[in-house]
């Protein structure tokens, strides 16, 4: 019988760099599948549709929202961003490992869906390092920073729900820890029943 895919999903408060660690963990394993969401906000410059996210309408997400077609979503900073879902299980299904960036609402929602997905919880290196990288992402009043960092904070307390925690201190050292934890998984043997029953 063919192996189900894993279904990793990296989260972590906003400002932790979960882009980034993704971006580079694709580059090393070209083989995985990056669910790719969609999204009510508008496009970053570079941005193209269909690659970082499908960037869509309030009107198609409320309509995509009434066919059930999101396996998760949540609201991000005024903008709604959800996760696609029969992509998702067809590619498991077919022995693809599949990778998801999601914001910690939305990951303990795939927590209760999906209990075989492995969960990392991507954690900034230090408490000045998160308010550094909230306030170089934009040019918000003093108290709406105040109000991101407060959340972050809320965030990171959520933390302790998930199975496993990465400090992103360098990007390559966080790659290299989520490399090995999928090598782990993939070795567990509730995942590989099978191949051991062959034996018998
Ligand atoms: P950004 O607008 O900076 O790309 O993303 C904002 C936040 O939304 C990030 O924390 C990102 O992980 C999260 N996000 C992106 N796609 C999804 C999704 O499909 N579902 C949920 N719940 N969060 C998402």
């Amino acid at each position: 019988m063919m192996k189900k895919g894993l279904l990793t999903v990296i989260s972590g408060a906003s400002g932790t760099g979960k882009g980034t660690v993704c971006k580079k963990l694709l580059a090393e394993l070209p083989e995985m599948f990056y669910s790719i969401s969609a999204t009510t906000r508008q496009p970053r410059t570079g941005e193209v549709d269909g690659k970082e996210y499908f960037f869509i309408s309030v009107e198609q997400f409320k309509s995509w929202l009434a066919e059930e077609k999101f396996l998760e979503y949540a609201e991000v900073y005024g903008n709604f961003y959800g996760t696609p879902a029969h992509k998702i299980e067809e590619r498991r299904n077919s022995g693809v490992d599949v990778l998801l960036e999601i914001d910690v609402q939305g990951a303990l929602k795939v927590m209760d869906k999906c209990p075989d997905g492995v969960y990392i919880f991507l954690l900034p290196p230090s408490f000045d390092e998160l308010c550094n990288r909230i306030k170089n992402r934009g040019t918000e009043t003093p108290d709406v920073l105040q109000r991101r960092i407060e959340s972050a904070k809320n965030e990171i307390a959520l933390g302790k729900k998930y199975q496993y925690v990465v400090v992103n201190d360098t990007v390559d050292a966080a790659v290299a820890k989520i490399k090995a934890i999928i090598t782990a998984e993939r070795c567990k043997v509730s995942r590989n029943l099978d191949e051991i029953d062959i034996f018998s």
